[in-house]
């Protein structure tokens, strides 16, 4: 490759070590940092976080993408090179058309907004996050004015997490599962599923987790499991995956966190070397990054044929709680469908309806269809519809996520997105690979993982989500395979059937 091309390849390396020691400083604030570091910290990240935008808006980046032209149009589309020169000047375009100072002004927004929602979460009171939701929302318009008009503006913040999604297309799959899932909802409301009863040691919890995480493809030279409040996984470089979930004596969640981080990381982990410090070594979108943890999370984890394979060690792990279950109960227990109030407890199913509301409702306050005075009453209103339950107070209601509190509108919908892909993408492997079940049975998840690195993982971020999950599902996005699965899995767990 030529002189151009090597300088290029130079700027960009420097761009993702900051982005990455960036990841790293936010993985130290929720492992390890003692809470009063968190002042400096803001100014630390803000810093890294400005000395990389201002690398990718360069003169010289956007000179250097220029002169490439001609070399990008005689490779082939698939080579590493093309996929570089064609992500970064889109990366660099789309950055460029955001003025500095409203990049800062929201990040800087976005975290005053999340420490009035720490206090309004408290004090269980929207009013305290209200006046920080409107300007968040006003800046996010400002932002959106940055860009082409379009008819949708809800594509512009969709883009940023699912490159080239539209609107209309993000709402079909989601009226398609609000319509399937209703009445499915229903249907389970009055099966009267398993509980498991805890207390649930947490050292146990932890010990069987980290066992578990190497028996399905982590190893401890380019791993780590910590704790954190909210689970989630940081990518440091391809062979330095940091997972994080969070244990608790009630119930096992913190299992099923991990796993779900665990997909994460495995996706991270399996991306083609050649991509290394590279803007292509991450996932190719939200969605389909999602599409992993959910596969390894539910359609691995939550599996029949997965706790056959690792029930002895968990009840090994907690003697106490687990001794006298079977593993038929167990199984029962952990598929419970049962409408709740906290989207990441939901059940598989109604989980998409929690999903459905949100993405509603962000639409219609960017529209100004809705006030955001009036967001908690219409949030209520629709748990009401959706999911039959009463909403008690904001906290439980309007003020559960925090994404909204951090500018995050547009990434909802992705969530369930995800889930789609994820059965796409899982059906697409079983075709491959024929029976996965007698596998995870023997808990040999080898073949799956190898599928996977093959059919998606390898290619990081070199195309587009749509190019990425017609390589890897051999389709365009699809609710229908993944409500099939739904009503298969609300058929064995409740014994409720559905057409
Ligand atoms: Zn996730």
């Amino acid at each position: 490759m030529s002189q151009t091309f090597e300088r290029l390849r130079v700027l960009l390396g420097e761009i993702y070590d900051l982005e990455r020691v960036g990841f790293l400083l936010a993985w130290d604030q929720e492992t390890t940092m003692p809470p009063d570091g968190a002042a400096t910290r803001a100014e630390q990240r803000a810093t890294i976080g400005r000395a990389a935008h201002e690398r990718l808006v360069s003169d010289e980046l956007g000179k250097l993408l220029e002169e490439l032209r001609g070399e990008e149009e005689s490779l082939p589309y698939e080579s590493d090179e093309a996929s570089l020169i064609r992500v970064a000047r889109r990366d660099h375009e789309k950055a460029s058309r955001v003025p500095t100072e409203l990049r800062a002004e929201i990040l800087r927004a976005g975290a005053l907004g999340l420490g009035a929602w720490l206090e309004a979460r408290e004090r269980r009171d929207f009013e305290v996050l209200r006046p920080h939701f409107e300007q968040l929302l006003e800046l996010r318009r400002r932002y959106i004015d940055c860009f082409d008009p379009t008819d949708e503006p809800y594509d512009v913040l969709l883009d940023d997490y699912e490159r080239g999604f539209t609107t209309p297309e993000t709402e079909n799959v989601l009226e398609h599962l609000k319509r399937e899932l209703v009445p499915l909802v229903e249907a389970a409301r009055d099966a009267d599923g398993p509980v498991l009863e805890g207390p649930f040691a947490v050292e146990g919890q932890r010990a069987f987790s980290l066992d578990l995480l190497e028996r399905l493809g982590s190893d401890r030279r380019s791993w780590r499991l910590d704790h954190s409040e909210h689970p989630f996984t940081a990518s440091i470089g391809i062979t330095d995956i940091r997972l994080t979930s969070h244990f608790k004596e009630e119930h096992l969640g913190g299992i099923f966190a991990a796993i779900h981080e665990l997909g994460h990381g495995l996706y991270e982990r399996q991306i083609s070397p050649s991509l290394a410090r590279t803007p292509l070594a991450g996932g190719a979108s939200a969605a389909l990054h999602e599409s992993q943890s959910r596969m390894w999370e539910n359609l691995v984890g939550r599996s029949r044929a997965f706790w056959r394979f690792a029930f002895d060690d968990l009840r090994a792990a907690l003697p106490e709680a687990l001794a006298d279950v079977e593993l038929d109960r167990f199984f029962g227990a952990v598929n419970r469908i049962r409408p709740s109030l906290t989207r990441v407890d939901a059940d598989e199913i109604t989980y998409n309806l929690h999903i459905v509301l949100r993405f509603e409702l962000e639409r219609e306050l960017l529209s100004g269809r809705l006030e955001v005075r009036d967001l908690p009453e219409a949030f209520d209103e629709r748990m009401l519809g959706y999911l039959g339950l009463e909403v008690p107070d904001h906290r439980a209601g309007v003020l559960q996520d925090i994404h909204w509190a951090d500018a995050g509108f547009g990434y909802f919908p992705t969530y369930s997105l995800g889930n789609v892909m994820s059965v796409q993408i899982w059906e697409k492997a079983c075709g491959d690979l024929g029976d996965l079940d007698g596998r995870i049975e023997r808990g040999d998840f080898g073949d799956l993982r190898e599928w996977l690195r093959e059919h998606l993982h390898r290619h990081g971020r070199k195309f587009t989500p749509r190019e990425t999950l017609e390589r890897a599902a051999g389709a365009a996005i699809d609710p229908e395979p993944y409500v099939r699965y739904l009503k298969g899995k609300l058929g064995e767990v409740a014994g409720v059937a559905v057409s």
